[in-house]
């Protein structure tokens, strides 16, 4: 009923030649399922975007931002809008990725206007939450997905939460080689999804596709992917090895 979709988050990775050749390495490698079975998408650097799309132009690989700024235009030196991102092709953004939660200080009512925003100009948001090791060992996990999600999405009305994906990445988990086993993954991506029931109604909980990301690779893609409310993979460093991608993405089908 869901799609699975996995996305590939470059971070602040590549160069100009390299994004292309892993973008058309990518497209080549899936093309036989990508859009059909399953939606994939690439989340470069902004100055590498248009080579990307360029790139992926004869594909059914989309591609999204990394991050985007809420105000539509103006005197905001350095930000980028939706509409800048929409107008050069993106489809998905990311909004409240843990590195610009903890590193950039991004807060829940900042990242909520990012959700807003990207929604009015036409984006699909892939709104990122997740616990810290030291909230999950003091047993906080659900407290701090509940207060992400619930701020995250305040104000979206059951027509707009529909173009938001959430991906729970237990931050503990990205980067660092551990991940999340898919027991933890789905106790927490079933919490996740009774708890938009609970805000919205079951239909957009059954609708809503929640990823999981942290440390995701070939190896444990088809195992996190097995569980029952886990429909997609948000793949950081196993992104950028074209091979392990390709991997990733054909054992998510
Ligand atoms: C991420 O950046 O969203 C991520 C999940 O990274 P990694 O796969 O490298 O843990």
């Amino acid at each position: 009923m869901r799609k699975p979709f996995v996305a590939g988050n470059w971070k602040m990775n590549t160069d100009s030649l390299t994004s292309i050749s892993l973008a058309r390495t990518v497209a080549e490698g899936v093309a036989d399922i990508a859009g059909e079975k399953i939606d994939v998408a690439l989340l470069p650097p902004f100055v590498y975007m248009c080579y990307v799309i360029g790139a992926l132009s004869t594909s059914h690989i989309a591609v999204g931002g990394q991050d985007v700024y809420f105000e539509p235009k103006g005197a905001f030196t350095g930000e980028i809008s939706a509409a800048m991102l929409k107008d050069a092709g993106c489809t998905y953004v990311l909004c409240g990725h843990s590195e610009r939660r903890h590193i950039i200080k991004e807060t829940d009512e900042l990242i909520n206007k990012k959700v807003s925003a990207a929604i009015l100009g036409g984006l699909l948001p892939i709104l990122c939450v997740g616990e810290l090791l030291e909230e999950r060992k003091a047993n906080k996990t659900d407290e701090v997905i509940k207060r992400q999600i619930e701020r995250g999405l305040a104000g979206l009305s059951e027509e707009k939460v529909l173009a938001v994906t959430i991906a729970y990445e237990p931050v503990w988990a990205i980067g660092t080689g551990l991940n999340a086993t898919p027991a933890q993954a789905q106790e927490v991506h079933g919490m996740i999804r009774g708890l938009v029931a609970g805000l919205y109604n079951g239909g957009v909980a059954d609708e809503m596709r929640i990823l999981y990301g942290g440390s995701a690779k070939a190896d444990n893609a088809a195992s996190l992917m097995g569980q029952s409310d886990v429909d997609g993979l948000l793949v950081g460093g196993a992104s950028l090895k074209a091979e392990e991608f390709i991997s990733i993405i054909k054992a998510s089908v």
